[in-house]
């Protein structure tokens, strides 16, 4: 694998292998097998394989939510040797926003509601580093996990609105026996926590379930939802909602396909879950 930390050095790079097919996957690192799995199906899918690493400062509202990230360079630079990546970008902060930065790109209908509400300006940051990214690397598909699955609608929506020739693929979530989404932020939680946590994956079993029995109400299906989370004393929730999968606009009604997405506090450590329900 190749390792590289600046940006001409990649636009070298890939000039060199203008001919190859290159699938992009962007993380933030303290990798997991959510990330794997979007991995492996760009190393199948494309010529190169080119995965990043950047904790972007851009997409963080919230400093100290910044600081307490988990970095884990040296285990996730050996988990994409093992899985054979090609190349890895791990560019430093300040070569991504020199002092001089001044452009921010946004997305300005789907910024604002569900992730956008808590954290302000978050989908302006991860809009301007990946446009900075598809303008570096070029490449051809990007893998994104429907697990932030307001990121990936955002994401499809920057490659069509500013004509990228790209493919977004959304990839299915990755979770754990128990049904916990894998996230970098589970590894902030105790064991007895993550066992706990399984609590979310189950009220979005439970409102598919009371939608696939009849129930078109939203505000009764979030209510037993909170009911049951509520079971977990020390998890708080930021928000559930029942929304339209396109423009995530809330609906009251369920007549069609929805999207119910979560989030919740467990202490410090935020947790998001989603499901697309088609009644
Ligand atoms: P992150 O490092 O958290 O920014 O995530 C990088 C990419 O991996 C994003 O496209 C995420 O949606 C995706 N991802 C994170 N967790 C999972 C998961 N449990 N299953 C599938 N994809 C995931």
């Amino acid at each position: 694998m190749i390792i590289i930390k600046d940006i001409p050095k990649i636009q070298e790079l890939r000039k060199l292998q203008s001919k190859q097919i290159w699938g992009f996957v962007p993380t933030m690192g303290a990798l997991h097998q959510g990330h794997i799995s979007l991995i492996k199906q760009a190393i199948k899918e494309n010529d190169v394989c080119i995965v990043s690493i950047f904790v972007n400062p851009a997409q963080f509202n919230d400093l100290s939510d910044l600081a307490k990230y988990p970095r884990k360079t040296e285990q996730d630079i050996g988990i994409l040797e093992k899985e054979g990546v090609d190349v890895l970008f791990m560019p430093e902060a300040e070569d991504i926003y020199p002092r001089d930065f001044n452009t921010i790109v946004k997305n300005l209908n789907l910024s604002d509601q569900l992730e956008g509400m808590t954290r302000k300006g978050h989908f302006d940051g991860v809009c301007t580093v990946l446009t900075k990214f598809f303008n570096i690397i070029y490449p051809q598909t990007v893998y994104f996990g429907q697990k932030d699955v307001q990121q990936l609608l955002v994401v499809k929506k920057l490659v069509y609105d500013l004509n990228y020739n790209i493919t977004v693929k959304g990839c299915p979530i990755f979770r754990d026996s128990n049904g916990l989404a894998l996230s970098s932020r589970n590894e902030g939680l105790t064991l007895a926590q993550i066992r706990s946590a399984a609590v979310l994956f189950q009220s979005l079993l439970l409102a598919k379930k009371i939608v696939s029995k009849g129930e078109k109400k939203s505000a009764i299906i979030i209510a037993k939802m909170e009911q049951l989370i509520n079971q977990v004393p020390s998890i708080k929730i930021d928000y559930i909602a029942i929304t339209d999968v396109v423009k995530l606009e809330p609906v009251q009604d369920i007549a069609g396909g929805v999207l119910i997405s979560l989030a919740v506090y467990f202490g410090s450590i935020r947790l998001i879950d989603n499901i697309e329900i088609i009644p």
